[in-house]
């Protein structure tokens, strides 16, 4: 992993301005700048882990932080009941751009089936 700063630590450290939906000590969320549905929310840890296997397999208390969070996330959006789903793009094919673990919560909408 790159020592460079991403994007989300200015988000997180307010450097670049974002629409936060909930913070707590070790996560933040905020939406989307390019939602893929009527709600689109991305939770972030705090620390910096570069993606999901990484996350896992530094601090599973981080990870489950994480969930949590998208879970308050969508109580917050009013989607717990209707459903959402919670997705970890990694790294290449997944077209992972930000290398800073997100958890993005998407709902608000019936989300098409997913894959290619
Ligand atoms: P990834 O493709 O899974 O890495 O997701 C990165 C996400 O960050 C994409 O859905 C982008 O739309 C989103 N994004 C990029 N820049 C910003 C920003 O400045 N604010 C909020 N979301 C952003």
């Amino acid at each position: 992993m790159s020592d460079a700063e991403t994007l989300f630590e200015r988000i997180i450290a307010g450097e670049i301005p974002s629409e936060k939906v909930y913070e707590d000590e070790t996560t933040y969320a905020f939406r989307d700048i390019a939602p893929q549905a009527r709600v689109h929310v991305l939770v972030v840890p705090k620390k910096r882990y570069r993606n999901l296997a990484e996350l896992a397999a530094g601090d599973p208390r981080l990870l489950a932080d994480v969930a949590s969070t998208a879970r308050k996330v969508a109580e917050i959006e009013g989607i717990a009941e209707s459903g959402y789903r919670v997705v970890f793009n990694t790294d290449g094919d997944a077209g992972q751009t930000v290398f800073h673990v997100h958890a993005h919560v998407l709902g608000g909408e019936q989300l098409g089936h997913f894959g290619r």
